[in-house]
């Protein structure tokens, strides 16, 4: 079974390990029915190396801990040696292989690794949705070596949640789309056009937008090369009828550290100022859209919220989207974080596993760890 067990660590620790509970229904139900289960995963940016520190050596331990019951761990993911201790395993007993990624193979998906793989087992589950938009050896390639091949259960809710937001939405439908950038999130954006009411924009992509309207931006972060893109953006959408909300006033600093922190409107931005987070006039109207709403789907930051002052436009769009009674979504790493700081993940509908696999099938792109299954 291919998980998603990338979870972030700190200090040797493993810092939030939803990840590892999410994958529970599957690994529990291989488990119930007497299967011998090993699981796969990548952990990181090895670059095709052994390292150390993105061992799933912790992993292992930890998800032994959750279920309660001892859980094996192979110094490897394929080989001689980790074929002899995948014999060894017994019927309702878990083995727990090294990270993927320290083989080049994986990622370049060479067949002959792929091979390897599929060697460890019978049956192939794939419940790694955060990994489904990559063509990797452990999520592509392995299927064509094997006879039996399926999507688990967390691959499945996956699915299910953002295939609703995407082929049938119920309207009004609301995108709140921030972070960074907006050169990751163009075809999302282009996409979401065409489903959505309104499209709420807040983090530091908005000022590549306000830019382009000539609003006065100071220090704040703009995306110079994609002024142009996001002019054609809001012109596409007053085309379409749908509205792209920027915001009206913001928290500045002359810098992450300042305590000198006001909020001013939008265009009131000194040239030593950045804007940080968006200001509560913004949070009231973007709160309010959101309160209508049927479905909502939420991706990327309103602002710097791994710093306090900057934090407050963030949760609030999150307690906003708990609150509604829409069909909600929350996609992507850090808004996914978000919630779960504020213990909001039980009020939304579909918290994603997935930060860029969900970004790419809402921007209606296949996944290839999806499509590889389909016929199977
Ligand atoms: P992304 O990965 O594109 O979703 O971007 C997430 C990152 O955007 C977070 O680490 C935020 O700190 C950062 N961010 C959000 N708003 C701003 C802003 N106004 N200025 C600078 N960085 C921001």
């Amino acid at each position: 079974m291919r998980v998603d067990f990338n979870v972030p660590m700190s200090g040797g620790e493993i810092s939030d390990d939803s990840r590892i509970r999410s994958a529970f229904e599957s690994i529990e139900y291989v488990l119930g029915k007497g299967g011998r289960l090993i699981l796969a995963s990548h952990m990181g940016r090895p670059r095709g190396q052994s390292s150390p520190g993105l061992s799933l050596g912790p992993v292992a331990l930890r998800l032994g801990e959750l279920l309660g019951r001892p859980v094996g761990f192979a110094p490897d993911c394929v080989g001689p040696e980790v074929e002899a201790i995948v014999e060894r395993v017994e019927e309702g007993a878990v083995l727990l292989l090294e990270n993927l990624r320290f083989h080049p193979e994986e990622e370049t998906n060479e067949s002959e690794f792929a091979a390897g793989l599929a060697a460890l087992c019978d049956v192939y589950v794939n419940d790694a949705f955060g990994a489904a938009h990559r063509a990797h050896a452990s999520t592509v390639g392995i299927v064509s070596h094997l006879e039996r091949a399926a999507a688990g259960f967390l691959m499945g809710r996956e699915l299910e949640a953002l295939g609703r937001a995407l082929d049938h939405p119920t309207h009004p439908y609301i995108s709140v789309i921030g972070g960074a950038k907006i050169s990751g999130k163009i075809e999302l954006i282009q996409k979401i056009l065409d489903i959505a009411d309104d499209i709420l924009i807040g983090g530091a992509m908005a000022y590549t937008f306000l830019r382009a309207q000539g609003v006065a931006t100071g220090k704040s972060l703009v995306e110079e090369d994609r002024v142009g893109l996001a002019q054609d953006l809001l012109e596409s959408a007053e085309q379409k009828g749908r509205r792209i909300l920027l915001p009206e006033d913001h928290v500045v600093a002359r810098g992450l550290d300042s305590d000198d922190v006001r909020t001013v409107g939008v265009g009131e931005t000194a040239p030593e100022e950045m804007g940080l987070d968006i200001g509560r006039r913004t949070i009231e109207r973007y709160c309010a859209v959101i309160g209508v709403a049927k479905t909502v789907v939420w991706n990327g930051p309103m602002g710097v919220f791994e710093n306090a002052n900057f934090a407050e436009g963030t949760f609030a769009v999150g307690r906003a989207v708990a609150d509604s009674d829409a069909f909600s979504i929350v996609g992507g790493g850090d808004s996914a974080a978000a919630v779960h700081a504020s213990g909001l993940v039980g009020a939304i509908s579909h918290v994603s596993t997935g930060g860029g696999a969900a970004l790419e099938f809402l921007s209606g792109r296949p996944l290839p760890g999806v499509d590889v299954l389909t016929d199977r």
